[in-house]
């Protein structure tokens, strides 16, 4: 309890309409003799108001107020009190029945006469510090008008964003800058990070890269890709199984540009989609399907706390489910079940009782459970593994986010969040993932919205454990600190400016040693408080069973798993950090031998003779050690050169496929990119990443056409093996080597000697000459033809030509009576020539073109 009050809060404390805690002293005295009533250990006082809201006072209201006991229905001891102060001085009336928990909505203040649960950490003193001033919240940046008329009426005072509010409820992800100026007593409703689950292609990042890491434990939400990195991916799983996938945008909501398919290839390939295997055979309930919002609180990332509200909801589509067909995959009334989308729908039921509507409570869900054979336990228990899943997949991140956003929170959290969980369930009973809000929705539109989010919300507030800082405490102290470091930096300034050697201590060291502490028992206070005030919450994490605190500690490992540890980015961090201790050491080993020179220098005698300069030990031995690094390091890098040279070669190899591509050109571009002094660190991903599809198209390319020549080989061999061209000869190896080089210098020759417009008649020459040459060699026995497979064109005969173009003309008519475009564009898209707009754009154009070229053929 405090020892000093300020005037304000005293007067503050007389009044009825105010939240505070040492309600023993102001509770109205009960009849005469000035007595008044004994408060239980923990009690939760109402106002229970007759009058209107809104109405002015008349004058200053002298009688204290009147106040009445309400047993609980059961009647325990164990069980809360309620006491009932009335602000109207009015007796409640006999006649009028007791007010249920449930009415008793105007909650004014929970007291605690003393802390529930006393802990000892060493050093640490704890007993909640709680004082009687009156919370506020600031509720500005939230649209949701529940928010506002719950805390209202909860006895918060509503503040604009610039005063000093204790919580402030907004729908978005604050400015890191608000995070940053945050005083120690206050309290936002987001973890910075919390995106890493809340955006689909973050989540089923996290999720993808959970699963490899432990594939037996992660099967909590659909197989899921992102489009178009794992476009391969998805292809080859889609070719082995025969399965409908639901496509969705990266961050759009409400279902916005869902749209599900059974054939991918219908999807763009530059669009940035989520696919997921599609749950065709959910749980249906009166034959609708449905999902779960399932409410989940996080109150600390460090430890991780995780609440789980027993009440949410289940919302329905508003047409029966058919499994996916062709016909029906477009009805988003029957496959989505979106609220958004189904109340535009004429057949969206609002809700009379507790089982029916499109909108139903969690316990007529639960309800509809037992009465159909189900284990409601271990449906729970699935969902809370995977609610818990989820959370530490994105654990290393909040942690890291919280701790450099809030390095000063000592007191209590600075940050809790209301998550919303939307959950399928399957046939089998199986929970299913499917996305994560960060701002759930708490528009109340229906009854049964308001039954569940009003409660939800005072439940949410009341776990907080705000009331447990001093604000006015921690102001002064802020103050003083700061006081007291500004005057720190003039004392040091001067005593930099008197001793020459002088090196300011380090400030972090001595505080955040007192802070660490310090918030070891502020969170054993907060844990005492969220443990004491549950409402209608149930704690999965840290859970209860000693076996499951065991068996997600591996879970918390991911980070020093191979895959996540042995990044580029990781090892960078590493090497940075090695340097930036080894500087450390070399200048603090420096900096002793100067003081120790410094020590020789001033114990000489007059008379002492100069000695030479004996090195230091530690010094000697840290250089040997510097070299042995350096040396290291100069065999890693001819190590990686060594390495790069290699795959270089193999990129620059000759070959025909690669000048065909134009590989050459590209290689030639990349290399004057990687050097040009304009590349910048904030393209490097993106950049990296675009020239890794490029190298992977034309690897694809080159591999493709490499088939494609040895195809054409293969060919070539087997009709010059079985002497099927006729009019060719085959030729012997000796006289082929002999030609291949005579030709190819002469070629040579041509090339540099030759100016160009004289080269197309010496061409023509030749090759008339060796055309005459080739008909005389028809003349040759066949015995000779026997002896190689190097094979020459003759001439092609008449016959031949006619019959080529017999051939041509019949197959031009077998083919136009086929789908040849399609066949065409659909041969080229396969191969990755065309993409889905250039078959759009172009098919009639390049069929015209196709279609020219062979007639000219054929006529010429
Ligand atoms: P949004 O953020 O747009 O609500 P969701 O991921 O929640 O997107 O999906 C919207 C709806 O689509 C869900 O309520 C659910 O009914 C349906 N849905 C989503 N993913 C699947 C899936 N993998 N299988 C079956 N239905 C799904």
């Amino acid at each position: 309890m405090p020892s000093k009050k300020s005037p304000r809060v005293a007067k503050q404390q007389l009044n009825p309409y105010t939240r505070f805690f040492n309600a023993q002293k102001a509770l109205p005295t009960v009849g005469n003799n000035g007595q008044r009533p004994d408060i239980y250990n923990r009690e939760s006082v109402y106002v229970v108001s007759n009058k209107q809201r809104g109405k002015r006072r008349t004058g200053r209201e002298t009688n204290q107020p009147t106040w009445q006991r309400l047993r609980s229905a059961g009647g325990g001891a164990n069980e809360d009190r309620f006491m009932v102060v009335t602000q109207d001085n009015t007796q409640q009336p006999r006649d009028k029945p007791v007010l249920t928990a449930s009415q008793l909505d105007a909650i004014c203040y929970d007291v605690i006469k003393e802390p529930p649960m006393q802990f000892h950490v060493d050093g640490t003193d704890i007993a909640p510090s709680i004082r009687g001033l009156r919370l506020s919240v600031c509720v500005e940046h939230t649209r949701f008008q529940l928010v506002a008329k719950v805390t209202r009426n909860m006895g918060f005072q509503h503040v604009p964003e610039h005063r000093l509010w204790n919580i402030q409820w907004s729908d978005s992800t604050p400015h890191h800058d608000l995070l940053r100026n945050m005083k120690r007593f206050q309290q936002i409703n987001h973890f910075p990070g919390m995106v890493e689950i809340c955006r689909k292609d973050l989540l089923s990042r996290n999720l993808n890269r959970m699963l490899k890491l432990y594939p037996g434990d992660y099967r909590i939400f659909p197989k899921t890709w992102l489009m178009p990195t794992d476009a391969y991916d998805v292809a080859i799983y889609a070719a082995k199984h025969k399965r409908t996938f639901i496509l969705k945008p990266y961050s759009a909501g409400q279902g916005r540009g869902i749209w599900i398919t059974t054939d991918l290839r219908t999807v763009g390939k530059r669009e940035k989609l989520i696919c997921q295997t599609y749950i065709e055979r959910p749980l249906l309930i009166d034959g609708y399907k449905f999902d779960l919002r399932v409410y989940t609180l996080v109150t600390s990332v460090d430890p991780l706390r995780i609440f789980v509200y027993n009440e949410g909801l289940a919302r329905f589509a508003t047409q029966k489910y058919v499994p996916p067909t062709i016909n029906n995959s477009h009805n988003v009334f029957m496959h989505l079940t979106n609220y958004c989308l189904n109340r535009r729908n004429s057949q969206y039921m609002v809700g009379n009782g507790p089982e029916a509507g499109s909108k139903r409570k969690l316990s007529a869900f639960n309800k509809w459970l037992v009465d159909h054979n189900y284990d409601v336990a271990e449906f729970w228990a699935s969902v809370d593994d995977a609610i818990i899943k989820t959370l530490i997949s994105a654990w290393p991140t909040l942690k890291h986010n919280y701790n450099m956003c809030f390095p000063k929170h000592d007191k209590i959290q600075a940050s809790f969040q209301l998550l919303g969980f939307d959950i399928l369930v399957d046939w089998k009973l199986k929970p299913y993932i499917l996305e994560v809000n960060h701002t759930p929705s708490l528009s109340a539109d229906e009854s049964v919205d308001m039954e569940v989010k009003r409660p939800l919300i005072r439940d949410t507030l009341n776990m907080l454990s705000t009331a447990l800082v001093d604000k006015e405490q921690i102001i002064r102290d802020d103050r003083s600190e700061h006081r007291a470091r500004l005057l720190s930096n003039i004392y040091k300034k001067k005593a930099a400016a008197q001793i020459p050697g002088y090196s300011s201590p380090n400030r972090e060291v001595g505080g955040s040693d007192a802070r660490q502490a310090c918030s070891i028992g502020a969170l054993t206070q907060q844990i005492a408080w969220e443990e004491s005030h549950l409402g209608n919450y149930r704690r999965i994490m840290p859970p209860r069973d000693s076996d499951k605190v065991n068996y997600y500690c591996k879970f918390y490992e991911q980070n020093k798993q191979p895959m996540f540890a042995d990044t580029l980015a990781s090892r960078r961090r590493g090497e940075l950090n090695h340097q930036t201790i080894q500087r450390h050491q070399r200048e603090r080993q420096q900096h002793l031998f100067q003081q120790q020179q410094l020590l020789s220098q001033q114990n000489r005698w007059p008379g002492d003779t100069l000695q030479s300069p004996r090195i230091n030990p530690v010094i000697l031995q840290s250089r040997r050690r510097r070299e042995e690094a350096e040396a290291h390091a100069k065999k890693h890098r001819a190590l990686i050169a060594r390495e790069i040279q290699r795959q270089k070669e193999q990129l620059l190899a000759p070959t025909c496929a690669k000048e065909r591509l134009g590989i050459w050109q590209s290689v030639r571009r990349e290399k004057r990119h990687r050097y040009s002094p304009k590349r910048s660190n904030s393209i490097t991903k993106a950049h990296r990443r675009k020239q890794h599809r490029n190298l992977n198209q034309r690897i694809r390319h080159q591999r493709m056409l490499e088939l494609e020549a040895q195809r054409d080989a293969k060919f070539l061999e087997q009709h010059a093996k079985h002497q099927r061209l006729q009019g060719g000869r085959v030729i012997d190896q000796s006289e082929a080597k002999s030609r291949i080089s005579l030709k190819s210098k002469s070629s040579l020759k041509n090339k540099h000697k030759t100016p160009k417009h004289k080269r197309k008649p010496i061409l023509r020459k030749s090759s008339r000459s060796l055309m005459t040459k080739s008909r005389q060699d028809l003349n040759l026995t066949g015995a000779q033809t026997q002896q190689s497979i190097h094979w020459k064109a003759g001439n092609i005969s008449d016959l031949e030509t006619n019959q080529h173009l017999s051939w041509r003309k019949e197959r031009a008519t077998q083919l136009n009576n086929t789908r040849l475009r399609e066949l065409i564009f659909s041969k080229m898209y396969e191969n990755g020539h065309l993409t889905k707009n250039d078959i759009k754009c172009f098919p009639d154009l390049l069929y015209h073109i196709l279609s020219k070229d062979f007639n000219e053929t054929h006529t010429g």
